[in-house]
Parts: structure tokens; C-alpha cells; sequence
């Protein structure tokens, strides 16, 4: 982690790439997709041998915020012709829509089966310090604006609370058929999140959106992290 914000002080920015980010996570104990950089579509084709398909491609870039606004995302990539063609459409995408983006390269990184999708998030509020947002992915969020809000430190406790807190949480009991999704697994991953907030007074914002929530646990989709 050190080193990652040593790099990005040197680089004189404040916005930490996916793969940073996920990095980050990883190492506090959250579970993200495995993601790695690549520069060109044989480096990709080689990492997506080696991950499994299908893979996810995407660019990588501090000047993007919005992945797919920009043509950035390529999803369910299930060979190494896919893979290929993805690597070129992304970056002759990314070229019409944002001329002056500093690109990275491309990420490469395992796809997650679907679930709930799920959005965690902190940002400091000036009175209260680090809050936790924990909110339903997608639509529901956008539209319902479906979240709660919890100061940090958080304990399993406080975690379940606002899980419990959100209007759809009926979703997370499984809903139609859906399968209910593993609330205590939820819970830890608040908890370590929040311990991993307490200790990192560096971190300005972050967001997990999309986590995709299963019977049996979670993974971290996307992953953005903003320095003070
Ligand atoms: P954006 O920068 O636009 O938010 P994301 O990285 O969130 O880009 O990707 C857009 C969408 O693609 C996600 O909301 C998710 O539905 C899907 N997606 C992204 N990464 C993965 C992945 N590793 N596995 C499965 N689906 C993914
Ligand atoms: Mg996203």
C-alpha cells in the first residue's frame, strides 16, 4: 500500500487506478477480482490464459472515472480472438472519446458470476469524519438511491445494522427465486473495511461499486480509491 502512495505522490495525483485500488483491498483482507495491467493484446491474451476465461478487459486511466461511458469495459471475453479484438476496440474507443486521457494500458481481470449487486463507499464527512455507505448496485441505487450511511469504527453489530437499514433488504433474503445472499459474510467485509479506514488516514474516498453478493460470499468488481 505504501509504495502505491509513494508512486501516486511522485506522479502528483490523487485518484488511484482500478488495479491500485484493488491491490489496496486485497491486502486489507477484501475479496476483489484478480486484476492485472497489460500493455499490449499478447500480454493480454497471455494473462487471460493464465486467469481463466472468460476474462473482463478494461482501461486503465486516471483520467477516466466512468469505464463504460467511454467504451472502456469488455465483458465475458470467452477466448483469445475476443480477448484480442477487446484489447483494440477499448483503447480505439477511449482514443475518439477522451483524445486527452492518459492512458495506463488495459486491465485484465477474472469475471465474476452474477449476484446481488451490491455498492460500499466511504467518504469523510467534515463533522463526522469517515462514513460508510452500504447501498444495493445497478438501478436500485441509481434510482432509489436505496443506501445507509454509518459512521466508522463499525463493529459486526453496527455492520449489520445498516445492512438491515436499506429498503431492499428484503433483496438480500432472496427474492423470487433468488438465492438469499451470505449477510454475515457482508457484515466482516464492513467490519474489515472499516478497521482498514480507521488505519488510513490517507484515504480521502473510495467505493466498491459493483461488489457482486452470493449464498456463499462476495467479490469486488470495480474498485476506485481517492487520496486526501
Ligand atoms: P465503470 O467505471 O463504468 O463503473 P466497471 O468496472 O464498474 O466500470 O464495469 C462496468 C460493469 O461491468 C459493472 O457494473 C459490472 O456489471 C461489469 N463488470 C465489471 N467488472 C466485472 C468483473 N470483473 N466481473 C463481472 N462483471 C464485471
Ligand atoms: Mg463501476
Amino acid at each position: 500500500m505504501n509504495d502505491i502512495f509513494a508512486r501516486a505522490k511522485k506522479e502528483n495525483r490523487l485518484i488511484l487506478t482500478e488495479i491500485e485500488a484493488k491491490q489496496i483491498f486485497t491486502e486489507a483482507g477484501i475479496n476483489c477480482t484478480y486484476t492485472r495491467l497489460t500493455r499490449s493484446k499478447e500480454e493480454a491474451a497471455t494473462l487471460s490464459e493464465e486467469i481463466g476465461y472468460p476474462v473482463v478487459l478494461k482501461i486503465s486511466s486516471v483520467d477516466i472515472t466512468h469505464k463504460s461511458d467511454a467504451g472502456g469495459v469488455k465483458v465475458n471475453l470467452k477466448d483469445k480472438a475476443a480477448v484480442e479484438l477487446a484489447f483494440d476496440d477499448i483503447l480505439a474507443s477511449v482514443n475518439e472519446k477522451f483524445p486527452d486521457a492518459v492512458v495506463e494500458g488495459v486491465s485484465v481481470q477474472g469475471m465474476a458470476k452474477p449476484g446481488v449487486e451490491i455498492i460500499i463507499g466511504m467518504t469523510k464527512d467534515p463533522q463526522f469524519g469517515p462514513v460508510i455507505m452500504f447501498g444495493l448496485g445497478g438501478v436500485m441505487v441509481e434510482l432509489l438511491k436505496d443506501v445507509a450511511f454509518s459512521m466508522v469504527p463499525l463493529d459486526k453489530n453496527g455492520a449489520s445494522n445498516m445492512i438491515r437499514g436499506i429498503k431492499g433488504y428484503n433483496l438480500l433474503q432472496g427474492y423470487r427465486g433468488q438465492e438469499p445472499v451470505d449477510i454475515g459474510y457482508l457484515e466482516d467485509l464492513i467490519v474489515k473495511l472499516s478497521d482498514f479506514i480507521a488505519n488510513t488516514p490517507e484515504i480521502k474516498e473510495l467505493d466498491m461499486n459493483p461488489v457482486f453478493a452470493y449464498n456463499d460470499g462476495a467479490i469486488v468488481a470495480d474498485a476506485r480509491i481517492v487520496l486526501e
